[in-house]
C-alpha cells in the first residue's frame, strides 16, 4: 500500500498520474485558461451533474455571463433561465448572492483564500479546496465521489465508504498523496481517472495508468469495491396540474421565493391528498391556488423526474376556459401571467414542468402556432 512510508511509490503513483492526465484529460473550456471565475462556475455547475452536460452549459453561461459583475448584475429570471434544466437552482442563486457580495465588499474578484471561499454562499469545503487548488494551484487534497471509489480500490477497503472510519482513512490519503507541487493538475487527474477508467461499472483496469499500485486489481476484488452503502428507497412523489389556456394563451405562475424551486414558473397543481384522484387533485390545486373553480379538464399527459431523494409523477391536465372576468387570488405564488405558447420557453419552470411545456409544443394545439 502506497502510504508514508513508501515515498518512492508515492512518487511513481503521483508521475503516472500526472503523465496520463497530459495526454488524456477531456478538453474542458474552463481548462484554457484556469480563469478563478471560470473554475468557480464550471465547480458549481459540476455539483450533482455529469461534466459533458457541464461544458454545454458552462459555454452559454459564459457567453451571457462573462464575469462577477454581470452575474451581480442580472435579473435572478436571467439566472435561473441560464440555469434551467441543470437542477438544483438553489445553486444558481447562491452564485448570484455570492457574485454580489464580493462586488459590494471587495475587488469583485474570486479570493485566493480558504475562508473568504467558506464564507461565500454555496461554497462548501469540497468547492472552496476545488477552486484554491484548480484554479490558484494551491495543495489542497479534494475527496469527490469518483476519487473516493478510486482510493476505496487503491487500498482494498472493504468497508461502505459513508463509514465514519471509512471517511477518515480516505481523507488521511488524500493528504498523504496529494502533489504539493502540482495540485490543480493532481487533482484533476484524479477525478478524470476516476471518470474515465475507474468507472463505478466495468472499469477499465487494462488501460489504467497505476494499476500496478491497486490492492484490489491485486487481490481480484475491484468488482466488490467500494462496498455498497445500505441503499435507501427513493421516495414516490405524485403530483397534478392544470395547464389552462385561454385563447392562445397559458396561464403560469411564479413560486414563492422561499418555496423549493422558489423564483421558477409553473402551472397551478400540487401533491395528491390521501384517496385522491389526480383528476381530483388538479381541480382542487387550481381552486386553492387561484380560486378558480374549473371542472371539465382533460387528460393530457403524465412525466416522471427523477432526483436524488425523489421519483416525481407529475399529471398534467388541459383545461380550455373563457377570458377570465375575475382575477385569480394567487395563495402559492408571488405574480402570474397569461403567456403564449412560444413565450412558454421564455421562463425558467422545474423540470418536470419543463417537459409539459415541451409536450404542449409538440403535441397540442398545433393549429395556434
Ligand atoms: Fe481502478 Fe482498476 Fe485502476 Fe484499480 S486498476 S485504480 S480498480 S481502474
Amino acid at each position: 500500500m502506497i502510504d508514508k512510508e513508501n515515498a518512492a511509490e508515492i512518487d511513481d503513483w503521483r508521475h503516472r498520474l500526472l503523465e496520463w492526465f497530459a495526454t488524456h484529460q477531456r478538453p474542458l473550456p474552463w481548462r484554457t485558461t484556469y480563469t478563478p471565475y471560470h473554475v468557480w462556475i464550471s465547480e458549481i455547475m459540476g455539483q450533482q451533474t455529469q461534466m459533458e452536460r457541464v461544458a454545454q452549459y458552462f459555454i452559454r453561461w459564459i457567453e451571457r455571463f462573462p464575469d462577477l459583475a454581470s452575474v451581480a448584475a442580472a435579473p435572478e429570471q436571467a439566472i435561473l433561465k441560464a440555469w434551467e434544466g441543470l437542477g438544483y437552482y438553489s445553486r444558481a442563486r447562491n452564485l448570484q448572492r455570492a457574485a454580489v457580495r464580493l462586488l459590494e465588499t471587495g475587488p469583485g474578484e474570486v479570493p485566493a483564500d480558504y475562508q473568504q471561499l467558506i464564507d461565500l454562499p454555496g461554497i462548501g469545503p469540497y468547492t472552496a479546496g476545488a477552486i484554491l487548488s484548480i484554479a490558484f494551484n494551491l495543495p489542497y487534497p479534494l475527496l469527490d465521489a469518483n476519487v473516493e471509489r478510486l482510493f476505496a480500490r487503491l487500498a482494498d477497503i472493504d468497508r461502505p465508504l459513508k463509514q465514519g472510519t471509512t471517511k477518515k482513512r480516505l481523507t488521511a490519503m488524500a493528504e498523504t498523496l496529494l502533489d504539493r507541487k502540482n495540485p490543480r493538475n493532481y487533482n484533476q487527474a484524479l477525478m478524470e481517472l476516476g471518470a474515465l477508467v475507474c468507472t463505478p461499472k466495468k472499469p477499465t483496469c487494462a488501460l489504467c495508468p497505476v494499476q500496478m499500485h491497486c490492492r484490489a486489481y491485486r487481490a481480484d476484488t475491484v468488482e466488490f469495491r467500494p462496498l455498497p452503502n445500505s441503499k435507501k428507497q427513493k421516495i414516490d412523489i405524485v403530483m397534478a396540474c392544470v395547464i389552462l389556456r385561454s385563447g392562445s394563451e397559458y396561464f403560469i405562475q411564479q413560486r414563492l421565493p422561499d418555496d423549493i424551486w422558489g423564483g421558477l414558473w409553473e402551472f397551478p397543481g400540487g401533491r395528491l391528498e390521501e384517496g385522491e384522484s389526480a383528476r381530483e387533485a388538479a381541480i382542487r390545486e387550481v381552486m386553492e391556488e387561484t380560486g378558480w373553480q374549473v371542472s371539465d379538464i382533460a387528460t393530457f399527459t403524465t412525466v416522471t423526474h427523477h432526483y436524488t431523494r425523489y421519483r416525481v409523477t407529475l399529471h398534467g391536465f388541459l383545461c380550455t376556459i373563457p377570458p377570465c372576468s375575475t382575477e385569480p387570488v394567487l395563495t402559492a405564488a408571488s405574480q402570474c401571467a397569461w403567456v403564449s405558447l412560444e413565450q412558454l420557453s421564455e421562463y425558467p419552470f422545474p423540470a418536470g414542468h419543463r417537459q409539459l411545456v415541451s409536450a404542449l409544443h409538440t403535441t397540442i394545439f398545433p393549429e395556434i402556432r
